[in-house]
């Protein structure tokens, strides 16, 4: 069911807000419950029709979850029917091995990210779906932001409804490759030369090979595909894949296929053509995590390629760690705070290193098969890896 809105475009700049948030994925639903939980008025805004779904890997790791309680909401995953998993497969050319997880759920984006948007709300943040954002300048004090709105009645771009509203403070969680900052002159991250792009599909159907409670993680030369049952049954194929590779083989179901025979996994039926839904060049460097009045967060501040499903659990730290900082943004701006962001974010994500290694790793095939049947052998050696990604946060 559809998430309405709580308000009106008209209504929304009528109003004087503390805070605007934009993009409803985990960063920005966490930041704005947590600051209409301070008692800040928040308008969230987010271009898409609500529930909406991502290309994902949809795995909620043991830092996730961990965040989740640590804000009182450590029973949501369970209200929403997420998949315990207990087993990560590994597959390489003509190998295969198999590690313990200690913890994490799979739950579809659609409903996790509703979810939290429908706690953000309950907290008392309004919700403005189906706007998008675009940030301008500071007047007297308060950031400006302008809305627009397609009329869905309408055929595409044929009149939009557009305003602007205005906020002490604004939350950029606009996801990976956002723009907003970019848009306000501000250089945003930008990705590392040959990054890989992301893919994904969700089957209502798909062989029973693919086991509830496992995460499937194929390797091969031209990238990687995780798959995992959601809550419904479904199987969600998440993929990170050379551009070149999907410019190549038409498209990115084709190349997906091919990692997956070349690993001798089935094939969903008619894989290449499915609704394959691509994303942005993945990997980038940090970029601004702030400029006047605005905080920059999650995927927006910076991403690394998907394999170690970190992006969540930091999505969701980030959101709750920006609130002191937003709320003091919000009574008085002072630039330190935009450098003690920088420091917290920091703190938050590490210098990804595991993930950094592991994406170079991954790009050498012969390593990735070593790697492999080195687990085959002693599973126990993935312990450490797998600890450290699960590493709880302190939030
Ligand atoms: C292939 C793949 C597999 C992955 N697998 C996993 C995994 O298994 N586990 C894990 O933890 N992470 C995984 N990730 C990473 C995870 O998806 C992201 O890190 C996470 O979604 C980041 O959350 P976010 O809130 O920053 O951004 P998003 O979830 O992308 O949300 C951003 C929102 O902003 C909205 N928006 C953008 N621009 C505007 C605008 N101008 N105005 C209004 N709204 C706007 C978008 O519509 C979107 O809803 C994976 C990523 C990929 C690509």
């Amino acid at each position: 069911m559809s998430i309405p809105p709580t308000l009106a475009l008209a209504d929304a700049t009528g109003r004087r807000w503390d805070a605007v948030v934009v993009g409803a994925g985990p960063a920005g639903a966490m930041a704005a419950r947590e600051l209409a939980r301070n008692g800040l008025r928040v308008l969230l805004v987010e271009r898409a029709a609500f529930p909406r779904s991502k290309v994902c890997g949809c795995c909620l790791n043991a830092r996730s979850l961990a965040t989740l309680k640590a804000v009182g909401l450590g029973t949501l995953t369970a209200r929403c029917g997420a998949r315990p998993l207990h087993t990560l497969q590994l597959g390489g050319q003509g190998t295969e091995a198999r590690v313990a997880l200690p913890q994490g759920v799979a739950l579809s984006r659609e409903i996790f990210d509703a979810a939290l948007v429908s706690e953000a709300m309950r907290s008392g943040a309004d919700f403005l779906p189906r706007t998008r954002a675009i940030l301008e300048g500071v007047e007297r004090d308060r950031r400006r932001v302008r809305l627009e709105q397609a009329y869905p009645s309408l055929s595409p771009g044929a009149r939009v409804g557009n305003d602007v509203v205005s906020a002490s403070v604004v939350l950029a969680a606009d996801g990976l490759g956002g723009n907003l900052l970019a848009r306000a002159g501000v250089t945003s991250a930008p990705p590392e030369p040959g990054a890989r792009i992301g893919a994904g599909v969700v089957l209502e159907e798909a062989p029973a090979f693919y086991r509830p409670g496992v995460v499937f993680m194929a390797c091969a030369a031209h990238g990687y595909v995780g798959l995992v049952r959601l809550e419904d049954g479904r199987l969600d194929l998440g993929a990170a894949l050379d551009t070149a590779w999907v410019r190549r083989r038409g498209g990115p179901g084709e190349a997906a296929g091919d990692v997956l025979s070349s690993v001798g996994w089935p094939l969903p039926d008619r894989l290449a053509q499915r609704g394959w839904k691509g994303t942005a060049p993945l990997t980038r460097h940090a970029g601004r995590l702030a400029a006047e009045r605005v905080f920059v967060l999650g995927d927006a501040a910076g991403y690394v390629e998907p394999f170690t499903g970190e992006g969540i659990g930091w999505a969701l730290a980030a959101g709750v760690a920006v609130a002191p900082l937003a709320v003091s943004a919000a009574v008085d701006w002072q630039p330190e705070l935009a450098r003690q962001w920088a420091i917290v974010h920091r703190r938050i994500v590490g210098h990804r290193l595991v993930c950094r290694t592991t994406a170079a790793v991954l790009r050498w095939p012969r390593l990735v098969e070593w790697a492999i049947r080195l687990l085959a052998i002693a599973p126990a050696l993935a312990a450490p890896v797998v600890g450290l990604l699960n590493r709880k946060e302190r939030v």
